[in-house]
């Protein structure tokens, strides 16, 4: 005697047909099942941000930021404008000041637009003071482009 059953479509099947489909759909589990184990044991490519931080490559450019220098606990700009004559989208502007007659400037504000810098790097080469250096920074989004307009001196002194 034949047994037939009732598929999801409400179609007429045999036993046989229904046990291979209950043999497909646990084999195809057992395979699903295979994938996700052999991805658990995989080492951890990704990080839990923002809980975690990524450590970027030296090479990595964020925009271009000052270095404070360990003998002084401040940059080294003495206000010369090579920066600003070399950069080639003009999106920086710094001003200086003298405390006494015969000591050289002092950089007093760095203000950089980075959302036009197109981190070609020639203000950090042409720096005569070395005193720039590109920023690890990659969270660069903002929400006006006037956020993008930062003072590199006032962000040193925060840093601190
Ligand atoms: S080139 Fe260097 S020292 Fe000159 S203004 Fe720019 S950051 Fe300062
Ligand atoms: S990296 Fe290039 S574009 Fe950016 S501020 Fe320096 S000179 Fe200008």
């Amino acid at each position: 005697m034949a047994v037939f059953f009732h598929n999801d479509e409400g179609k007429e099947g045999s036993l046989k047909g229904v046990l291979k489909e209950i043999v497909s759909g646990g084999w195809s589990l057992i395979a699903g099942m295979g994938v996700t184990i052999r991805r658990i044991y995989r080492p951890v490519v990704t990080l839990q941000y923002p809980r975690k931080r990524l450590q970027m490559s030296p090479s990595y450019r964020g925009h271009i930021e000052l270095k404070k220098f360990p003998e002084t606990g401040s940059h080294r700009c003495v206000a010369c404008g090579t920066c600003m004559r070399v950069c080639p989208t003009k999106v920086i502007k710094v001003q200086g000041e003298k405390t006494r007659a015969h000591e050289e400037k002092k950089g007093t504000l760095y203000f950089i637009d980075f959302s036009h810098c197109s981190l070609c790097g020639l203000c950090v080469v042409n720096c005569p003071t070395k005193t720039l250096k590109f920023s690890e920074e990659y969270e660069l989004a903002h929400y006006s482009r006037w956020e993008g307009v930062v003072d590199l001196v006032q962000r040193l002194q925060e840093s601190a």
